[in-house]
This record gives structure tokens, sequence and C-alpha cells, in this order.
């Protein structure tokens, strides 16, 4: 397996739509790629993807290895994402329906990412699907929803799967409250707590591997 993210994949990821600095976007496709081979032939999962901007390079890494990422998200956005608060796009919105619809532009995205055959979405709630979930995980990835609620129970529902010598990656995680909420820095500390050591922080992305 080439250890090389092609300039064109990655391209596709720094210029799609959404909330992934470059940076970070790097260290979830090296977190991909090692997290591939400590756990082989499982696949990655990420909860929260968008516009699928942070499925790229996480789609690109599962690719490289002959699995594939599951990039969950029901496409309604979050709290954060809906009118009058700070991450709406107004332009996402269904018109006939009045709600958000990202799973358009998802799909786009992976297609002209040319990943459609290593990214499947799985279209619903995260705590509903994650009642029936029942794979292990090579990486899980958290970017769902960033309120307290959503966020450690997306934390309690999904940690259980990452298999031995997996990968874990939370993002926004922001130890000085004027940065950012707290929920996915509360998250962090839980893992940690729970025995996962850290391997990488790069801006607000955390990548931990399970013991
Ligand atoms: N990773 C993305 C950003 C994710 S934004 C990027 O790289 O740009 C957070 C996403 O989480 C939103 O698309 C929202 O719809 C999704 N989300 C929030 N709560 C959710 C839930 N309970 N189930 C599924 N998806 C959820
Ligand atoms: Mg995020």
């Amino acid at each position: 397996m080439t250890a090389e993210l092609s300039e064109t994949i990655r391209g596709a990821a720094v210029a799609a739509r959404g909330f992934m600095p470059t940076d970070e976007g790097d260290a979830l496709w090296s977190a991909g790629v090692e997290a591939a081979s400590a756990v082989a032939g499982a696949p990655f999962l990420e909860i929260g993807s968008y516009c699928g901007k942070s499925s790229i390079w996480l789609g690109a890494a599962a690719e490289a290895a002959g699995v594939v990422l599951f990039a969950l998200d029901h496409h309604r956005g979050s709290e954060e994402n809906q009118a009058g608060w700070e991450h709406h796009e107004p332009d996402l919105v269904d018109a006939d329906i009045g709600r958000m619809d990202t799973l358009p532009h998802f799909r786009r995205t992976i297609f002209d990412a040319g990943l459609e055959r290593s990214v499947v979405a799985v279209v619903g709630d995260s705590p509903t699907v994650g009642r029936f979930w029942n794979t292990p995980l090579a990486l899980l990835f958290i970017d769902g929803g960033h309120g307290s609620e959503p966020a450690h129970r997306d934390y309690e529902l999904w940690t259980p799967h990452v298999a031995p010598g997996g990968t874990l990656c939370i993002h926004d995680v922001f130890p000085d409250p004027a940065d950012g909420g707290r929920p996915p820095y509360e998250i962090y500390l839980r893992a940690l707590d729970d025995g996962f050591k850290e391997r990488r922080a790069v801006g607000s992305m955390r990548v931990l591997t399970r013991a």
C-alpha cells in the first residue's frame, strides 16, 4: 500500500465545502493509513459528513487499504448549522420542506473525488444507527452534533466499536473555552480516561489509539 495521497484527491478535499482545515484533514488521512495497517480489513466510520469534505481524506485512506468508509449523517444539519446559528449556510436548505439537506452535495463531492466505491453513505440518526451497529472499526471519527448530549451519546454508543489497536479521531477539541464549545473536549478527556492513548494533535484534531 502506498502512503501517498494523490494531489488530485487532496485538491478535491481542499476545494470541498465544509469544516475541515487542510492540516487537520491531512492528519485524518495519515490516521486512516495507520489505522488500516494496525487493524487489517476493518472499515472506518465517520459521524458527521456534511458535504463530504472530511470523507475525502478518510475515504482515500480507506480506498488505499482496500476497505471502506461508512459516512454517517442524517444530512439535516446539527443545531449549530440551523438558521440563525453560527455555521448556517442558507443555500443548503431544501426550500420545499424548509429543512437542510446536505446529501446531494455530499454525493456530488464523493463522485467528483472518484471515491464512490470506497465511501458508503449511511443516512440516518447516529444513535439510531449506533443501536444496531455490530462491526468492529479500524477507525472512528467523531464530528457530528457538538452539543453536550449528542457528543457524549456518540462517544458512549460508538467508541465500544473501535477494535483493539484501532483509532479514534475527535474533531473540534478546544482545551481553551475561548476557542470553542466544550463537549468535544469533554469526550476527548473521557477517551483518555478510558485508556485511549493520544497519538497526535493537529489544530483541533485529536488522534488516539485504543490499547
Ligand atoms: N466532517 C464535516 C463537518 C461535519 S458538521 C466536514 O469535514 O466538513 C456536523 C454534521 O453532523 C452535520 O452534517 C450534521 O447533519 C451531522 N449530525 C449532527 N447530529 C447528527 C446525528 N444525530 N446523526 C447524524 N448526523 C448528525
Ligand atoms: Mg468539526
